[in-house]
């Protein structure tokens, strides 16, 4: 039976990247080795670098005196090593959700931290929007797509002071003005690539301004410095991201990936707000392309379980919510088809036939 891929993260990726990265694992540009037994300074993997770092400039439109870098270590090495390299005495962060909430929370190892505002007390079903940002931090700090709670904050917000972002779980799916950030990172497993890299867009003359001696490896200009190649990259799941990224270009780049995003959150959401049996979780201006995460309805909250055995059935992976939200949630990154969509809102529509 097909299946919908609807993982939160690692999740979905284009067929053919699949298919492109396993024939390089299994013989490397004819090499007769594979991707994954060939050093990082080969002279074919240089170029695989180099074409995902000016992929990645092209499809954001990244300005003059920015950088890219790959790293390990996840998002979650990003809560800190932000930080680290850009606080220099205080840093202000919204707190929409489970991710914001950890990232606020290594930032403050490092420096003064200011928490303009928060939606915890309601679940983080919205995006807190009444607050002032103090003018004398160095950076604000959002979390534009959380992943756990669907709630997005989809547009270049205006305020006095430099934006850093985690992107991880939207990045790529809209266009974005890059110059309003100091910094854009994300961890490539739900719109990238395989787990294993992180993309981080850092602009250059923020960087060296703590008068903190920075360990090494934490050190963005370590790496700016060596093309990201002071130690072993993750070779493997770089390569599949160059194969996502040549994906997204040949697709008609950010701007056709954001229709596309919102065609299909449109067809799911239409779904929740249709059928009797289910609804949204978070208020609507706030939803999420993303993540769409809904529930039963409360009279009907022991269908719970029916409907994702239902689901399941047809084909359905990977939409149980998140513990903290419970029900549902539909993960739609940019792999994601129309067809997928479907299928999902199909299975809504014939289970409350059944009902
Ligand atoms: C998944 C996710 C993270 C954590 O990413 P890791 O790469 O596992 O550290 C952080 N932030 C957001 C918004 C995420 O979706």
């Amino acid at each position: 039976m097909k299946k919908y891929n609807f993982n939160a993260g690692p999740s979905m990726l284009p067929r053919e990247v699949i298919e492109n990265t396993a024939r390089q694992i299994l013989d490397f540009n004819g090499s007769g080795l594979s991707l994954m037994e060939i050093s990082h300074r080969a002279k074919d993997f240089q170029p695989v670098v180099d074409e995902a770092m000016a992929l990645i400039k092209e499809l954001l439109q990244v300005p003059e005196g920015y950088s890219v870098v790959f790293l390990g270590g996840g998002a979650s090495l990003q809560f800190y090593q932000v930080p680290l390299n850009l606080l220099r005495t205080k840093a202000a962060y919204l707190n929409t959700g489970t991710w914001a909430k950890k990232a606020l929370k290594e930032a403050k190892r490092v420096g003064e931290v200011v928490e303009v505002a928060s939606s915890a007390d309601a679940n983080y079903t919205f995006i807190p929007k009444d607050y002032v940002v103090p003018a004398d931090v160095d950076y604000f700090h959002i979390t534009t797509n959380n992943t756990i709670y669907g709630t997005e904050i989809r547009k270049d917000l205006d305020v006095p002071v430099p934006l850093v972002a985690d992107m991880s779980s939207d990045i790529f799916s809209r266009p974005v003005d890059v110059s309003k950030y100091d910094c854009i990172y994300a961890g490539a497993q739900k719109n990238l690539a395989m787990a294993g890299v992180t993309v981080i867009i850092v602009k250059d003359a923020v960087l060296g301004q703590t008068g903190r001696d920075i360990p090494t490896m934490l050190d963005y200009r370590t790496h700016i410095e060596k093309g990201s190649m002071f130690n072993t990259p993750p070779v493997v799941p770089i390569y599949s991201m160059l194969e996502t990224l040549r994906w997204v270009k040949r697709m008609g780049g950010v701007e056709a990936m954001d229709r596309l995003a919102q065609e299909r959150a449109k067809i799911v959401y239409d779904e929740i707000d249709r059928n009797r049996l289910f609804r949204g979780t978070v208020v609507k201006e706030d939803r999420s392309l993303m993540n769409l995460c809904f529930v039963m309805n409360d009279e009907y909250v022991e269908l719970e379980k029916p409907f994702f055995d239902f689901a399941t059935e047809r084909g359905m992976v990977g939409i149980k919510g998140h513990r903290s939200v419970g029900g549902f949630r539909a993960s739609c990154y940019n792999a994601q088809t129309i067809e997928g969509v479907n299928a999902l809102v199909a299975a809504m529509r014939d289970f409350e036939k059944t009902v």
